[in-house]
């Protein structure tokens, strides 16, 4: 069950009731567990650490806090969301607008690959709450064009992939802009040791959550095929003939595959568009656009769609090229199975893939086993 576990409404936390009116707005009748847990925790003020998993609702369990919090009678920057891509940031500003809809909270999302131009002259108008990546905002903070000084609230999504060396440098400059009283909430289904020491350096006595057991990727059947590298494009055609997708999302892991697998895709007839971190930001955004609305039924993707992503009507994800680590994996595959919907993983498995399998498997404590010459469609 993905909905409450203690029996809380959301009438309990006392929020605003125009809050309360968007909360109901966007279909949620009942706190998940990660909301339940964060949203009185981080109405205290204390910062948080927490780990849930895939599609539990993590985005609205900071958002709803911080918003809660926004007085938007001032005109002053109240509170920072950090996420690590720019269609995660589209989507979770998304997310911030419909929740605060009956308030008056000026929402603005700030990504690279935009106009800095535009950026600036947004932000000589009022704005409560900034979606941003880290280096844009950075930079329009070090311009003194963001004012953060009394932007109290700061949270991170996708907390351990923000907290990786790539990011690193830019948060710890970030971090100098916010004022020190500042109250930090960490969300992520994967936490490795750099987190730690974030925590230890950043983080006053957070408050853990943990919602992560053995059945991390529960309600997503997982299956692999062994192939040949030369063999994988008939056996997706061979997946695609049998396999009732609603929308898919295929990952392979460069974006020269990416772009080669998409034309592959084409050509079997199957529509399909792609998506990576080198295309031009307008045609990401418009890809992504017509994907969630779902203009198009398949998506060849590198891992920019690995985290965070949320399109409920994907029910079939395919490693065509099995990811690198097994938090990859985790994060991949939980694209599909959101918030209680069933998905359906399957992994193309090479010879020198065998091992990673095996560890995936190992260290997410899941099952990943052989595909069946028939899947039963009830699974996903
Ligand atoms: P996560 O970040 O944990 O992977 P998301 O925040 O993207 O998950 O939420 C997954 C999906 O669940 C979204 O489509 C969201 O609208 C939906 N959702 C979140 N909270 C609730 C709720 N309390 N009731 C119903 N649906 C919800
Ligand atoms: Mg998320």
């Amino acid at each position: 069950d993905v909905t409450a576990t203690k029996g809380n409404e959301f009438e309990d936390y006392f929020l605003k009731r125009e809050l309360l009116m968007g909360i109901y707005e966007k279909g949620f009748e009942r706190p998940s567990p990660i909301q339940e847990e964060s949203i009185p925790i981080a109405l205290t003020g204390r910062d948080i650490l927490a780990r849930a998993k895939n599609g539990t609702g993590k985005t609205a369990a900071f958002c709803i806090p911080c918003i809660e919090k926004i007085d938007t009678a001032k005109e002053n920057v109240q509170a920072l969301v950090l996420v690590p891509t720019r269609e995660l940031a589209l989507q979770t500003a998304q997310v911030c607008k419909e929740l605060g809809k009956h308030l008056e909270l000026q929402v603005m999302v700030t990504t690279g690959g935009t106009s800095l131009k535009d950026d600036i002259m947004r932000l000589y108008n009022t704005v409560h709450l900034i979606v941003a990546t880290p280096g844009r905002i950075l930079d329009l903070a070090d311009k003194g064009v963001a004012k953060l000084g009394e932007c109290k609230m700061f949270c991170l999504d996708e907390a351990d992939k923000l907290l990786s060396p790539e990011f690193s440098d830019t948060l710890g400059r970030l971090m100098a802009h916010l004022p020190n009283d500042r109250q930090v909430l960490c969300y992520s289904a994967t936490f490795p040791v750099t987190v730690r020491e974030f925590k230890d350096k950043f983080l006053r006595k957070p408050y853990i959550i943990n919602l992560m057991d053995n059945l991390t990727l529960k309600g997503v059947t997982q299956y692999y095929a062994y192939v040949d590298e030369r063999q994988k494009i008939s056996c997706l055609h061979t997946l695609f003939s049998k396999l009732q997708v609603n929308q898919s999302i295929i990952f392979a892991n460069s974006t020269n595959r990416v772009e080669l697998l998409a034309r592959k895709v084409t050509e079997l007839g199957y529509s399909c568009f792609f998506i990576h971190a080198k295309m031009p930001q307008h045609h990401r955004n418009r890809v992504f656009q017509d994907f969630r609305s779902g203009k198009c039924r398949n998506l060849v993707s590198s891992d920019l769609f690995t985290r965070g992503i949320d399109i409920q009507a994907v029910n079939v994800v395919i490693n065509f090229d099995f990811p690198k680590n097994s938090e990859t994996y985790l994060h991949r595959v939980g694209r599909s199975g959101r918030f209680g919907h069933l998905g359906l993983a399957v992994n193309l498995i090479t010879y020198d893939d065998r091992y990673n399998l095996y560890k995936t498997e190992q260290e997410l404590g899941t099952e990943i086993l052989p595909i069946p010459p028939e899947i039963d469609p009830a699974l996903y």
